[in-house]
């Protein structure tokens, strides 16, 4: 398994391990099907030629299912809701919703879907700086070098959580579902949606989602 484990509660470390959301279900499939789980940390950047190179068998890493992505990788059925939202500094003025960060200065994770939706907002002004970690990024904002930043919001929740004097606005930004991501053709895709809806069925994605995630 490609990851980037830097993304709470998916994917980080903890005590020397890789550790969350993904792990878990990863495991989860991974014994249904008789595998043994291997987790290799990279930039989130990476994950995808790890897999089109075949050095991983799958990719997850809290990964959105997107048109683009589609083209190199083949995706399992989603095995979770998220959504974008916007972090700023509790005494910001400058940007209140979305709208605001056409002419901002913003900070996303290199190569996900936070960067490609704000890119769009290049030509009207806004400045993006690409980070390889959504921690550095949010780091750039508690140091006053970015307006936002713009990232998943469990992450977001974790990143503020960590970070005195920021705080997510009420206004998010795009729904997305995640899912996991194979070679094209790969003949483990089936397997591996199989065992997702076993895994759905028997509530055992549930438990381990709640397990992090509270409300
Ligand atoms: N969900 C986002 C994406 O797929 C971010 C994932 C991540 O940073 N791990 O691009």
């Amino acid at each position: 398994m490609a990851t980037n484990a830097a993304f709470e509660p998916y994917e980080f470390v903890d005590g020397g391990k890789v550790v969350g959301i993904d792990a878990e279900i990863a495991d989860a499939v991974c014994n249904k099907l008789g595998y043994t789980l291997v987790i290799d940390d990279m930039d989130f950047d990476s994950i995808i030629t790890a897999v089109t190179s075949g050095k991983a068998d799958f990719g997850m890493a809290g990964m959105t299912i997107t048109d683009e992505r589609k083209q190199s990788v083949d995706f399992t059925d989603p095995y979770t809701n998220a959504v974008q939202v916007i972090i700023v500094n509790e005494d910001e003025d400058k940007v209140a919703g979305a709208d605001d960060l056409k002419t901002a200065v913003i900070g996303v994770q290199l190569g996900t879907t936070g960067d490609i939706y704000v890119s769009d907002f290049e030509e009207s002004g806004a400045k993006i700086e690409r980070f390889n970690k959504g921690a550095d990024a949010v780091l750039a904002l508690t140091q006053g070098k970015v307006d936002a930043v713009v990232i998943d919001n469990q992450p977001a929740k974790a990143f503020v959580a960590q970070n005195e004097g920021t705080k997510i606005l009420d206004e998010p930004f795009e729904n997305e579902e995640y899912a996991i991501c194979l070679a094209k053709g790969s003949e483990l895709t089936s397997k591996f949606n199989q065992a997702l809806s076993e895994l759905k069925s028997d509530g055992t994605i549930d438990k381990i989602i709640k397990k992090y995630i509270s409300e």
